[in-house]
């Protein structure tokens, strides 16, 4: 459940109407909605009841710093990729004993950064980035709490460029390898092992590879207990999906998931850390964009909106579907047509639907692209130079802008040029 609701006939997020933030802000733009956002990570604390647990949102989803404020209110820990992350967590007032290190390219610069900053744990995801850990830890006096992120060779039955699971990913360490590089670990002077990590992939809509996975993961656990190691908490990584399509998708629940989670891994008495992003961001947000013009082409309609690829790449990147709904309801009676909807950047690329049934609409209507809140903002780039589109946060009836659109200037200053030619 969400809180984008019309309300006689006008798309409202919480009791915010949308064309009235469209008026204020400008087409197109990201909008959050608080009590959604809330109500999520709520979700998922209830369905690991009774286990102990720490929720660690996975800020690469949505890292804008009030969204980050929001969940870090409710008790949520983050989980980073990046030192950028990192700092952008500590700038939202999360404390390093809250923010997991996870990423398989993690650099010299960024250990330093997170050791001198504060740091629950590394997710490490390969011997060599074990070893360059444990040295830049002892060099600082600091010893690093790890995990070993695990490759378990499940298929997580997702869209091939977010699959993480299988042996041909880039992803952690293969089963077979484990063992013996827990064994190294325990050896390292900077290192102390305090569990394992397995991420599987996202936008996951079948239990069946989570529990293959923890089922993998509760016999490791159990072996490397015997070699002595101290298994204590076990990071299971997000993934788990969302309905994009709501008329005929329905992935599993939070709380069917935490039941597998009880179910196999429940008796190691481990704490038990997850990492959702998407499912916790995704339906909060919508991407809000007006309608330019609807062109009548040779067998199709296009109906060209002023929101491009650059701003959601997601149906461009990987064939995503997102329920695009008019603002203002069709009256009764009116017939939905096919449209193809269509950016503004030239690219062919740059279409987010194909002969989707559209009520009728026309230049000026605005239009909302749900489940926007996950991987939407995040991903944009000013392609085809179109400043960042702004982002704005709802709370009741109060809404405000929490990143606001560049100005052509701002954008154009960051280019310099240099010496050698005249300004
Ligand atoms: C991307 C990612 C997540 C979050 O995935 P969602 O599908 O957004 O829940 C969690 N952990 C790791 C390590 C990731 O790479």
């Amino acid at each position: 459940m969400d809180h984008f609701i019309y309300k006689n006939g006008a798309l409202h997020a919480e009791d915010v109407a949308i064309s009235e933030v469209a008026a204020a802000v400008g087409t197109p733009f990201y909008l959050y909605s608080t009590a959604t956002l809330q109500r999520h990570f709520t979700v998922f604390d209830e369905a690991l009841d009774g286990l102990e647990h720490k929720i660690f949102y996975a800020m690469k989803a949505n890292d804008n710093i009030a969204v980050l404020r929001t969940l870090a209110a409710m008790g949520a820990g983050m989980d980073v990729v990046s030192g950028g992350e990192y700092a952008k967590a500590r700038a939202a007032g999360v404390s390093g004993d809250m923010i997991v290190f996870s990423g398989v390219g993690k650099t010299e610069a960024e250990m330093r950064q997170v050791l001198a900053g504060g740091i629950r744990q590394f997710n490490v995801e390969s011997e060599p980035e074990m070893r360059q850990l444990s040295r830049v830890a002892t060099d600082m006096g600091k010893i690093a709490k790890i995990t070993l992120r695990v490759n378990p060779d499940v298929d997580a039955k997702t869209h091939a460029k977010i699959a993480t699971g299988k042996s041909e990913n880039k992803f952690g360490i293969p089963m077979s390898q484990a063992r013996e590089a827990y064994r190294e670990a325990a050896s390292l002077s900077g290192l102390e092992v305090v569990g394992i990590d397995v991420h599987i992939g996202s936008q996951l809509t079948d239990l069946e590879p989570y529990r293959q996975a923890f089922t993998k993961v509760a016999e490791l656990a159990e072996a490397l207990r015997e070699d002595g190691h101290n298994i204590h908490r076990l990071d299971l990584g997000g993934g788990l999906g969302i309905p994009y399509e709501r008329s005929n998708e329905a992935p599993p629940l939070p709380v069917e998931y935490g039941q597998v989670i009880r179910e196999t891994l429940g008796h190691l008495e481990c704490e038990i850390e997850i990492e959702p992003g998407r499912l916790i961001a995704g339906n909060a947000g919508i991407l809000v964009s007006q309608v330019i013009y609807l062109k009548h082409g040779e067998g199709r309609d296009f109906l060209i909106i002023d929101a491009g690829m650059n701003d959601l790449i997601r149906p461009a990147m990987y064939e995503a579907h997102h329920d695009i709904i008019p603002v203002i309801e069709a009256a009764p009676g009116l017939e939905p047509a096919p449209v193809d909807i269509v950016g503004p950047i030239c690219e062919t690329g740059d279409t987010f639907s194909k002969q989707r049934a559209m009520p009728p609409l026309k230049s000026g209507d605005l239009v909302a692209f749900r489940s926007a809140g996950a991987y939407g903002a995040v991903m944009a780039s000013e392609y085809n130079a179109r400043p960042l589109i702004p982002e704005v946060l709802v709370q009741g009836d109060q809404f405000a802008v929490v990143r606001a659109r560049p100005t052509y200037e701002e954008m154009i200053s960051r280019d310099t040029l240099p010496s050698w030619m005249e300004s």
